[in-house]
């Protein structure tokens, strides 16, 4: 007899996005004229940058030609890209990062979620209010929560709320945690981590033999260069940290997917019997047996992000995203809303008005200004009264979208 993994079905049903599609769909039928925008969805929408492009057609000739053809690649990346990340990403930042501790894959998605493959099902793990829920369904797959509360909460999580009240950025707990789960810039608040912010969960993951996982999918969205770009930025951050990056959210290859994930080779955890393993051999093993690596012509449109032409074309894309938000932040501002993130992210965080729940906003939203985005509270029970704009869109449908929230929209 077959069985299954029960702990799936402890899984809330995939509510946000349908609950959203529904509405949407509700109030399209109910309006067939309504050019519905939709500001929802993280994913990007400008094109591949032409660096990328014109790398990735060559290596398409290279799998022509039998003296440059490409079968099974290294499982964790082509030594020429795993070079170019060390050196750029993290050597010109001051980081102390080789090669060899950088491991490519097709998505920071999936990596988030398969490193739970290397820790033991007894570990406390924390996880921001609200978060990307990659962290907390990849948890309970594993086995490592009970069931979910009516808020949504899982048992045996340890859920550290972030709001406007404390800047957006969890207090380190009082009590001992082993993983936690940080995102700067974060998904959905667009807040940011200060150097002071990060060395306080370097020396509370350091005083408590804890690991953070730290998800930098937004690095490159970052302005104020007073901030860290890495947490290996942080001194004995290779002792405690994993960090997972994303080649989707700089350069758009979320359908294109590449992205890698750095395990110094310092870092450590216990076996229950307290001695040390590194938790580089167990994901150099992990990714060896699970996983066969990212396609070589890829690999070879991820190498040219670090050209002269990719780093040029990069910047443009990320100062279009951000151009957007800065749109979307004057513009809502202008019509009587607070809102936070959207400086060094292309997320805007706003604040519901008139004790409006983050539902009742969305409706106000499509109804007053045809205008789609994401409520908070799907993203976590602290993500109530908040609502997710994305900068992810053309300028066209961002100004259009504003420009019917300030003339429609009074709140
Ligand atoms: C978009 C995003 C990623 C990137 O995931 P990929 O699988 O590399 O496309 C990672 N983390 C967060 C928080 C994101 O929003």
């Amino acid at each position: 007899m077959a069985t299954i993994n029960e702990n799936y079905l402890k899984l809330k049903a995939g509510y946000l996005f349908p609950e959203i599609a529904r509405r949407v769909k509700t109030f399209a039928d109910a309006h067939p004229d309504a050019q519905i925008i939709k500001l929802g969805i993280g994913d990007v929408t400008e094109p591949l940058p032409e660096a990328c492009r014109t790398a990735m057609s060559k290596a398409i000739e290279d799998m022509g030609d039998r003296a440059s053809f490409k079968g099974y690649g290294p499982e964790q990346g082509y030594p020429w890209l795993r070079e170019k990340i060390a050196a750029m990403d993290f050597q010109s930042r001051g980081c102390d990062i080789a090669l060899d501790e950088i491991f490519v894959s097709d998505g920071a998605k999936c990596d988030t979620g398969n490193i739970l493959d290397i820790f033991g099902k007894d570990n406390t793990i924390a996880v921001t209010d609200p978060v990307y829920p990659v962290y907390v369904d990849t948890n309970v797959m594993a086995g490592h929560t009970g069931p979910a509360n009516d808020k949504g909460e899982y048992e045996g999580l340890v859920y550290m709320p972030i709001s406007a009240e404390n800047d957006f950025t969890a207090e380190i707990p009082s009590q001992k945690v082993d993983l936690i789960y940080l995102c700067f810039p974060n998904n959905p608040t667009g807040a940011t981590a200060t150097k002071e912010h990060l060395k306080a969960w370097v020396d509370y993951a350091k005083a408590h033999d804890a690991i953070v996982l730290f998800d930098a999918a937004y690095e490159a969205f970052i302005t104020d260069e007073s901030l860290p770009h890495s947490i290996f930025e942080i001194e004995g951050a290779k002792d405690c940290a994993i960090e997972f990056r994303s080649f989707s959210k700089n350069a758009g290859f979320t359908g294109t997917r590449c992205a890698y994930t750095v395990v110094p080779k310092t870092l450590t955890a216990k076996t229950s019997d307290g001695s040390d393993v590194e938790l580089w051999k167990l994901w150099n093993r992990r990714q060896s047996t699970k996983f066969n690596g990212v396609s070589y012509i890829v690999q070879r449109g991820a190498e040219a992000v670090y050209s002269e032409d990719g780093q040029a074309q990069i910047k443009a894309l990320v100062s279009f995203y951000l151009e957007n938000a800065k749109i979307i932040r004057e513009k809502l501002t202008e019509a009587g809303l607070k809102v936070y993130g959207c400086v060094n992210a292309p997320y805007v965080w706003v604040k519901t008005p008139n004790g409006w729940s983050s539902w009742d906003f969305f409706d106000k939203l499509l109804s007053a200004a045809n205008v789609v985005g994401t409520p908070g509270s799907g993203f976590g029970a602290a993500g109530e009264g908040y609502f997710r704009i994305s900068a992810f869109n053309s300028r066209e449908n961002v100004e259009e979208a504003m420009k019917r929230i300030t003339a429609n929209l009074s709140v």
